[in-house]
């Protein structure tokens, strides 16, 4: 069901609530996690409530709809990143409009949107999306490839690797899925630990309505949460 302006107030409060107890039992706290909603599907005027109830990031996950929507999104109280998958043809469409792109898992679409940023003068914030689950028909690099993906993209002169990101399969258990999870603790925590010239490794983003807590709970530092905050999507079919 699509939900109504109230039930997305009370969404909200009630993940933050749930950001916040799963952060402190890990020793941190709601401000060391950045809540992104995921905003496929939902319209421009519901994104905006949920920006004036406090919500800062937003992430779209089709070039065409983030576009159809840029004029109408309040982007003076909210960074706009883009989360899905990118074709390389489209990339000049989006760099200079997203504070961030999540998916990139090949050397030829960050050279891409190196190349797009630089012609505009800018740096673009990048995330390399894992394959976490080597799931096949799935984006993002599989775990083995990730050093070489990083080797190749760390002198590119206008993109910024600020670290990893990934969408595991659908798992039955929470068990499963922290195993998933915890493995992209493991890649992040071992290359920050390599200190590589222009890798940040800040930012790790896992986690969507289903399983954020236990994501953050796994060391999640950005979730990315739809459904629990919008309500169910309708697909036109
Ligand atoms: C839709 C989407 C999400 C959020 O999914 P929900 O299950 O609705 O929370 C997160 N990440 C990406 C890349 C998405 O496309």
């Amino acid at each position: 069901m699509a939900s109504s302006l109230t039930d997305v107030t009370y969404n909200y409060r009630r993940i933050c609530e749930n950001i916040a107890r799963a952060a402190e039992s890990t020793g941190r706290t709601a401000d060391d996690i950045i809540f992104l909603a995921a905003t496929k599907t939902v319209e421009a005027p519901v994104i905006n409530h949920a920006i004036s109830l406090g919500l800062r990031y937003i992430g779209e996950n089709r070039v065409q709809e983030l576009l159809s929507k840029y004029d109408a999104y309040d982007l003076e109280h909210a960074s706009l990143q883009f989360i899905g998958h990118l074709q390389t043809n489209k990339v000049r469409q989006i760099v200079g409009k997203v504070d961030l792109i999540q998916s990139v898992d090949s050397e030829k679409l960050a050279r891409e949107i190196s190349r797009c940023s630089e012609k505009r003068g800018i740096t673009t914030d990048i995330l390399l999306e894992v394959n976490i689950g080597r799931e096949a028909n799935k984006s993002g690099v599989m775990p083995e490839l990730l050093p070489e993906l990083l080797d190749q993209v760390k002198d590119l002169p206008a993109v910024k690797v600020r670290g990893l990101m990934a969408i595991p399969p659908i798992c039955e258990n929470a068990q499963e899925n922290c195993k998933y999870f915890d493995n992209m603790r493991n890649l992040f925590l071992d290359i920050k630990g390599k200190n590589i010239d222009n890798i940040a490794m800040d930012i790790l983003s896992m986690g969507m309505s289903d399983d954020y807590e236990e994501a953050i709970r796994c060391g999640a530092n950005m979730i990315r949460v739809g459904s629990a905050l919008f309500g169910k999507r309708y697909y036109p079919a």
